[in-house]
């Protein structure tokens, strides 16, 4: 049996030594206000034993990680009739790009990336009666935890400065590809956005796609085939134009997002949250790569 207490305490001593942690996402100007030497990493076996070490009890923006949280969502309403709004190839641009959109006639080319994401929030403005309230009672179900909620001061800093994601929602609005009233499906993504959860919260959370689409509780949430699905976006676009890298150095379906956290897993294995607010260029967390690489290494433990 593998010691993943052991581990990942090593893993937390040796990253948190590295001088240089990234920079904190400051366009979000309360992003910004978070220390770059918080470190947190949770793991949670396939029997349900979780391990956590660091700063792996405090709760961050979880980001563009609700991204993967929302599609599961629309993906099992809509079933692959989503994939008429939205594709499923690695764009290998930055998340909030809008050149690509234009050229692609309003489809984005993933879910994991704003413009697809906010296609995803006009799928559930669509389908849902009061959609803040019943995406957040859905994740809340998923973690089993009614202590995670909205952060309102981060979405309403991401509402003032979100010059971009107004930008890609008026253009796929221009192509037919927003139904809804484009500051409601953007109030609804700014939110989804601001959820904060812990490391552990987060790896309890996507131990459903570790889980052949089961929550801890044996919910289903996604099928068999909608699970290898949402787990293959991951891999080939959870990290936007660092999909490659990541699938190169650590070798998991995952998602990041600017907030500093990472969820990856190994189906029928683990799952794996990180929290390392300080980003490299690509805007994925610096130290929470690295961590997650040791980890895949030293366990020997990967979809490779
Ligand atoms: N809320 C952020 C944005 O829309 C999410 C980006 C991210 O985490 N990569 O810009």
């Amino acid at each position: 049996m593998i010691d993943f207490q052991t581990i990942i305490d090593q893993i937390t001593a040796e990253v948190t030594q590295e001088k240089d942690k990234g920079a904190v996402a400051s366009y979000i100007p309360e992003l910004g206000k978070i220390s770059a030497n918080k470190f947190g990493i949770y793991l949670i076996d396939d029997q349900g034993n979780g391990y956590g070490a660091g700063d792996s009890q405090e709760q961050f923006s979880i980001q563009s990680i609700s991204k993967v949280l929302s599609l599961t969502m629309a993906f099992s309403h809509l079933g692959s009739d989503l994939w008429k709004r939205v594709g499923v190839e690695p764009s290998g641009d930055p998340f909030n790009h809008l050149s690509l959109l234009e050229m692609e006639n309003g489809i984005p080319r993933n879910p994991l990336i704003n413009a697809g994401a906010i296609v995803v929030c006009d799928v559930l403005v669509s389908l849902l009666k009061d959609p803040k309230k019943e995406f957040l009672a859905y994740v809340q179900k998923m973690a089993n935890d009614s202590t995670i909620a909205y952060d309102p001061k981060v979405a309403a800093s991401e509402k003032a400065t979100g010059f971009r994601n107004y930008a890609a929602a008026n253009l796929l609005k221009s192509y037919g590809n927003i139904k809804n009233d484009v500051d409601t499906v953007l109030d609804f993504y700014f939110h989804n956005c601001a959820i904060r959860m812990s490391c552990k919260q987060l790896a309890n959370t996507f131990y459903i796609f570790m889980n052949r689409g089961k929550c801890l509780q044996n919910h289903e949430y996604l099928n068999l085939n909608q699970v290898k699905r949402v787990n293959a976006i991951m891999l080939s676009c959870g990290f936007y134009d660092e999909a490659g890298e990541f699938g190169f150095r650590v070798g998991l379906p995952g998602k990041s997002g600017v907030g500093g956290g990472i969820a990856a897993l190994l189906p029928n294995n683990f799952c794996v949250a990180s929290w390392s607010p300080g980003l490299n260029k690509k805007g994925n967390s610096k130290l929470g790569m690295l961590a997650l690489e040791k980890l895949t290494t030293q366990t020997a433990l990967s979809i490779f």
